[in-house]
């Protein structure tokens, strides 16, 4: 990709102007696939390149025809998790290694209708299972900023396509953060909607009460620009809701003077890194200098945040995961002696570690006799933690703070003390317990790793989000560093 077609706004731009074509841009979007694979293991499979081309041809057909959509014309890639028709999805799980799904996810059509050309599907974590991509049954993906490091997850591997500016954006999905923390550590800007906004038809289902599709991409506008795309209302999905369109053009020229943003003193707290605090300060620092009112907010009960949301996800994974049989689809063991062996070899073969023990905590949360004292205790700390936050955003128009309290870790080295990665959550997950938007942008650097800087709002206030965001990218650079090592060819 040249210098400055890196966003999807500059390749839009480029495309009107008659400057570049669909299928040059394809052509340079295969070329960084094949520079980088090897060393960042980002994509699980690609549409190859013939596939790719006719698409990319057909989006140059449209505009001289003057039917291009919004998208016409730019590559992109999918989390491996929204079902595509005729095209390989896995989850990241060698239970669907071979499935190729009959249909299409509903942010699939809606993004092929604008004209996007799709180039592959996104390494991933599990089933969306994890916080470092490590638990990717096709391996693990690398963090372009420094390849022995982890990428963040779930969406790991879309974060790490666009840091590597392979594509200009890449679908994702956060159920308790795997948007935002991939974003934080790969250096790029990654938008979660809020629950609702975006079906989640055709998305395989890691925690539905929790799942969000959402964008990972440079910037805050280019985020905006697709959103607009994925999302709206369809029956499909009895979860997603039918909400007025966010008008992304007034939401860009919001002014940040005056713009009161609430500082929680829990997602300053101990494990914090000094590099990361002091990033986000000094991002605190700018919001104030262009007029923003930092005030500071508590978040009470964010500290039981982790504790529920390790067992609601668990709980409604157990439930989701169990159409997984070894009958219908995907891995089947050889030889079944009965229906229980089939069933019990079939899921124990086709799962991974994490996967499975995520299925056992939850099933074990939901028996008879524990489910008051685990799931319903959960339920209710959730609810303690969305009242906070409308307590909260009763005095603020948005909220600040990390988006992880570290910067991107190595391989390995959390992968023996699970709760150390649980803990990479501990400022996401509460949002998507609430259901809210939450935003992360690039921030600042520690120790020479990118540093991200979350951003929530009220449920169905992504205008806010975007303007706040925006309205910092305009003022700062950090989105535009780009990584050495994903070795430019
Ligand atoms: N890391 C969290 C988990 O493992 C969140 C994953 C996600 O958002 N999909 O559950």
């Amino acid at each position: 990709m040249s210098e400055s077609l890196n966003t999807v706004v500059d390749q839009l731009a480029a495309l009107a102007a008659g400057q570049t074509t669909a299928r040059m841009l394809t052509e340079e979007s295969l070329a960084r696939v094949a520079a980088t694979q090897g060393s960042l293991n980002a994509l699980i499979s690609a549409v190859g390149a013939e596939h790719a081309l006719a698409a990319a041809d057909a989006a140059d057909q449209a505009r001289a025809s003057r039917q291009a959509g919004p998208l016409s014309g730019i590559p992109y890639a999918h989390k491996d998790l929204f079902c595509t028709e005729g095209v390989p999805t896995t989850c990241g799980s060698r239970y669907l290694e071979h499935f190729v799904p009959p249909y299409s996810a509903a942010i699939h059509e809606r993004i092929s209708q604008a004209g996007a050309v799709l180039i592959g599907k996104a390494n991933m974590d599990e089933f969306a299972m994890g916080s470092s991509n490590e638990h990717s049954y096709f391996g693990p993906v690398r963090n372009p900023w420094d390849t022995e490091r982890v990428p963040g997850g779930s969406s790991g591997g879309s974060a790490a396509l666009v840091a590597a500016r392979v594509v200009p954006f890449a679908t994702g999905s956060d159920t308790g953060g795997s948007i935002r923390q991939p974003a934080a550590f790969c250096g790029v800007t990654g938008f979660k909607p809020s629950y609702g906004r975006v079906s989640r038809w055709g998305m395989i289902a890691y925690a539905s009460s929790l799942d969000q599709a959402g964008v990972i991409a440079l910037t805050v506008e280019d985020c905006a620009r697709v959103l607009d795309v994925m999302s709206g209302f369809d029956t499909r999905d009895a979860t997603c809701a039918d909400r007025p369109r966010v008008d992304v053009d007034a939401a860009l020229e919001m002014p940040l003077k005056g713009l009161r943003i609430g500082r929680p003193r829990q997602w300053f707290g101990s494990g914090i890194e000094d590099g990361v605090a002091a990033a986000v300060e000094a991002a605190l620092a700018e919001y104030a200098r262009r007029g923003a009112i930092i005030v500071d907010v508590d978040l009470p009960s964010s500290e039981y945040a982790i504790p529920a949301y390790y067992v609601i996800a668990p709980a409604e994974a157990s439930s989701n995961l169990a159409r997984f049989d070894g009958v219908r689809y995907g891995h089947r063991c050889s030889d079944p002696k009965d229906l229980n062996d089939l069933y019990r070899r079939s899921r124990a073969e086709g799962f991974g570690h994490e996967v499975q023990k995520r299925i056992l905590t939850g099933t074990y949360a939901l028996s008879a006799g524990y489910y008051d004292a685990y799931y319903l205790r959960a339920q209710q700390v959730r609810r303690l933690i969305a009242n906070d936050f409308a307590r909260v955003f009763a005095e603020v128009d948005v909220l600040a703070g990390p988006t992880s309290p570290t910067v991107a870790f190595k391989l390995g080295e959390k992968l023996s003390d699970p709760l150390a990665l649980y803990l990479a959550d501990i400022n996401t997950v509460s949002v998507n317990l609430a259901g809210l938007p939450g935003l992360s942008v690039p921030c600042g650097f520690s120790e020479g790793l990118p540093v991200g800087l979350q951003l929530v709002a009220p449920s169905w206030r992504e205008d806010l989000l975007i303007g706040a965001g925006h309205g910092y990218q305009q003022a700062t650079e950090w989105h535009w560093a780009e990584p050495a090592a994903g070795a430019r060819p």
